[in-house]
């Protein structure tokens, strides 16, 4: 092998090596980026997996307990009540303090 060639081959190689070296950071960016979004995924697949027991739950507790906000409860299980709010018309009109939610009720 001639010593150009070598030389010639050794650039080549650096050459190759820096790119793949540029790809591993824009793939170890990426690999981030979808890791950040399958946590947001698997969290909204638990809230989803969990709502038809929450559903079935909420009847019960609707009637042993103060009125219980579905949005708070069935999205996230979590407990608030609606408080009712001063309404200008003449429905009833509630609010969970913790979401804003609100609920009109025919009068
Ligand atoms: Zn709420």
């Amino acid at each position: 092998m001639t010593n150009g060639l070598a030389r010639h081959l050794m650039d080549e190689a650096h050459a190759i090596a820096t790119e793949l070296h540029q790809r591993k950071q824009q793939h170890e960016k990426q690999r981030a980026k979808l890791e950040d979004e399958l946590v947001v995924v698997r969290t909204q697949l638990e809230a989803t997996s969990a709502a038809p027991g929450r559903l079935k739950e909420f009847g019960p507790m609707l009637r042993s307990q103060e009125d219980l906000c579905p949005e708070c409860w069935i999205r996230r299980g979590q407990k608030h009540s609606v408080k009712p709010v001063s309404n200008p018309d003449d429905n009833d009109l509630f609010r969970c303090p913790n979401c804003n939610a609100q609920f009109s009720v025919a009068a």
